[in-house]
């Protein structure tokens, strides 16, 4: 069995190192390779797909794109407007979005509860809105925190009209949010060039879980100014980690070794640095 992540960049995709090491612990005979599709090719790469691979991930900048190839799409992913994870059964594409879920269960698996709890997050770009779907069917109560107020509106409406539930917008700046959130997920690239955090978290709870959706560098300065605040903090590798386990949910059938899972993957950023 093949299997495969396309994007472009993806040659430094951790998911190759993730995944084998999940086959080789359960025993399933099968690859998994990083494929960079080069601009303007993705219908050649996804009849080669089709053709060749039982499944496949779709990172950046692709996950909008494949849509139009896929016979069904599941209504998480229909409702972003976005795939990360696609079964191919028989030539049949299946697509998925298991990125929101991977973060429920991450943030569930370090104790926090979801239900009836208030989460703040920043920004409001693809990977956010995964992240507010998922914690909207959760029934957290949710305030976006982001510059451009606009589209954050947009994206607070589509969540209420389809849970039903108040999504807060407030602008990128200090505020009430942060004083009264138990789950605070920084969810813009700021962080990735080792650059600052802009704001300053001061008066955030103690013992509030601060998540960094950033996975490189493993410390992003908003989380180093989490923890000095007395926080606990999460980065963005265990979010990765269980969006690929929900795509063994869907190609096998079967639960993910998770554990070995993550010794690959934080093996494998600790050989980088
Ligand atoms: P994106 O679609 O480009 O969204 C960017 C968001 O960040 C927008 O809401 C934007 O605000 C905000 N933003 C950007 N620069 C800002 C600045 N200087 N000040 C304030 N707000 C700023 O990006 P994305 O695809 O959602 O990715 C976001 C991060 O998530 C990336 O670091 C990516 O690596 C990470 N990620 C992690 C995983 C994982 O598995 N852990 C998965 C996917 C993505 P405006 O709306 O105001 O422009």
């Amino acid at each position: 069995m093949r299997y495969a992540v396309i994007g472009n960049p993806v040659k430094h995709s951790l998911s190759p190192v993730m995944h084998m090491a999940g086959f080789l612990a359960s025993g399933i005979d099968a690859s998994y390779e990083a494929i960079t599709v080069p601009s303007g090719e993705l219908d050649a790469y996804v009849q080669m797909l089709s053709e060749q691979y039982h499944g496949w991930n779709i990172t950046y900048p692709y996950k909008e794109d494949m849509i139009k190839y896929l016979d069904d799409v599941s209504e998480e992913a229909q409702a972003l407007g976005a795939v990360n994870t696609v079964k191919n059964e028989r030539g049949k594409l299946y697509g998925y979005n298991t990125d929101g879920a991977g973060f429920v269960a991450a943030v569930q698996n370090a104790g926090f509860v979801p239900a009836g709890n208030r989460v703040a997050v920043i920004g409001a770009g693809g990977a956010a809105r995964a992240v507010i779907y998922a914690l909207a069917k959760e029934e957290a109560e949710i305030t976006i925190v982001n510059r451009n107020q606009q589209k954050a509106g947009e994206l607070a409406r589509q969540i209420e009209n389809k849970f039903g539930r108040p999504v807060n917008c407030v602008p990128f700046d200090k505020g009430e949010w942060m004083l009264s959130s138990g789950l605070i997920i920084q969810g813009t690239p700021i962080g990735m060039q080792d650059e600052p955090f802009p704001l300053v978290l001061e008066g955030i709870k103690e013992k509030v879980l601060a998540v960094d959706l950033i996975y490189k560098p493993l410390q992003t300065n908003f989380l180093k100014q989490a923890q000095n605040l007395g926080c606990r903090i999460m980065n963005g590798l265990e979010m990765l980690l269980y969006q690929g386990a929900y795509a063994w949910d869907i190609w096998f059938g079967r639960k993910a070794p998770v554990e070995n899972m993550r010794k690959a993957l934080y093996s494998a950023l600790e050989k980088e640095s």
